[in-house]
């Protein structure tokens, strides 16, 4: 049994240092539990928060233990009438080969509904934010104008399709060429910008003439420097992520702009608000009936990124801070 923990905290960008491989015996289920065998694990933006000891809403993971995950795992011992060796389930199980579960927090996981891996990207965590963070907070309308960055990955990637089966326009901000063409060529995206280009404001201004009605908000940062003088009165902002600071060691450089901000939200009274996805638990049931129509009827589509391998998550992990994934970040560890 391998298992990847978390060997340090770090300040700033985590490096391969900060985890470590350990190996061990396989543990083994007791009365009512099971012995889980991961075969997919995936990689997600939140587990930076997890490193750290800052206060969050959810618990640090302690040095030593494995770095928390979601998994798509596979029953290989039972002592659970209700499960059977091969079914597949998601749970939270962590960076490791095996783990023990009782059926409590399992999700089941039908192989013959999509690939088992969509239940980590577009019908897992990361679709089910972008179907009620937009649909609850960012409200859009036919004809309005929505951005969203981090637009090739998971979560933006669904943002954006469904606010185009509503109706708006729909602009993506990525980093880098390839990843625009995919937005506008593959996933229908009004246009789509190059953060890393050289005038970010000055070109999203120009994509948005009509100004923002809706920015889902994964980045901060740039980005949101950018967005702000476009957006339009009574806009929404869902507060996703903020992916542009989780390394960050310290606040900007000055001047303090939250004057300007506050100004903003009271002239044009915006509506900006942060969310965990687990907040809107209650619409599971309507996000998969809904996005699995839309997947079968070839109106979402979404793009995965494969790593091979356990050993190799941490570099995936690191190199997705950076932008260097393409698409929904999953490890095949088995
Ligand atoms: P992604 O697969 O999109 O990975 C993160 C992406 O962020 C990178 O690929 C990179 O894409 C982009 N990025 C990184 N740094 C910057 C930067 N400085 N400026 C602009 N873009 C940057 O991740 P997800 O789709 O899984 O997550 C997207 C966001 O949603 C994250 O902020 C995450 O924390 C948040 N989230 C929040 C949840 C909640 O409950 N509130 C639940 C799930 C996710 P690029 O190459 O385009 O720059």
């Amino acid at each position: 049994n391998r298992r990847i923990v978390l060997a340090s905290r770090p300040h700033g960008e985590p490096s391969a240092a900060h985890f470590r491989l350990e190996e061990g015996r396989a543990p083994t289920p007791r009365d009512g539990e099971i012995l889980l065998r991961t075969r997919w694990l995936s990689l997600d933006p939140y587990m930076r928060g997890r490193m750290s000891a800052a206060k969050s809403y959810a618990e640090p993971v302690a040095i030593g233990e494995p770095m928390t995950g979601e998994v798509v795992a596979e029953v290989a011992a039972s002592n659970d009438p209700a499960y059977a060796v091969g079914d597949l389930v998601a749970a939270f199980s962590g960076w490791q080969d095996y783990a023990i579960a009782t059926g409590k927090g399992l999700r089941r996981v039908d192989p013959a509904l999509a690939p088992p891996t969509t239940a980590l990207g577009i019908l897992g965590m990361p679709g089910m934010t972008a179907y009620a963070g937009l649909l609850t907070i960012g409200r859009p309308k036919p004809g309005e104008t929505v951005v969203v960055a981090a637009a090739a990955g998971p979560v933006g990637s669904l943002v954006g399709q469904i606010a185009r089966i509503k109706g708006a326009r729909v602009v993506g901000i990525a980093g880098g060429p390839e990843k625009c063409a995919y937005l506008t060529e593959t996933l229908g995206f009004d246009a789509a910008l190059d953060h890393r280009g050289d005038d970010l404001p000055g070109a999203l201004a120009a994509a948005c003439p009509g100004g923002i009605d809706v920015y889902f908000e994964n980045v901060g940062g740039a980005v949101f420097e950018a967005v702000m003088p476009l957006l339009n009165d009574f806009a929404r902002m869902p507060v996703c992520g903020l992916v542009a600071g989780y390394n960050a060691t310290e606040l900007p450089a000055g001047p303090d702009r939250t004057p300007l901000l506050m100004r903003a939200i009271l002239t044009k009274r915006l509506h900006l608000q942060g969310f965990i996805v687990w907040d809107f638990a209650d619409q599971a049931p309507a996000f998969q009936r809904d996005v699995s129509d839309w997947l079968k009827a070839g109106r979402v589509t979404y793009r995965e990124d494969i790593v091979e391998g356990l050993e190799n998550a941490p570099e995936a992990f690191i190199g997705m801070l950076r932008g260097r994934n393409f698409g929904k970040l999953v490890v095949r560890v088995a």
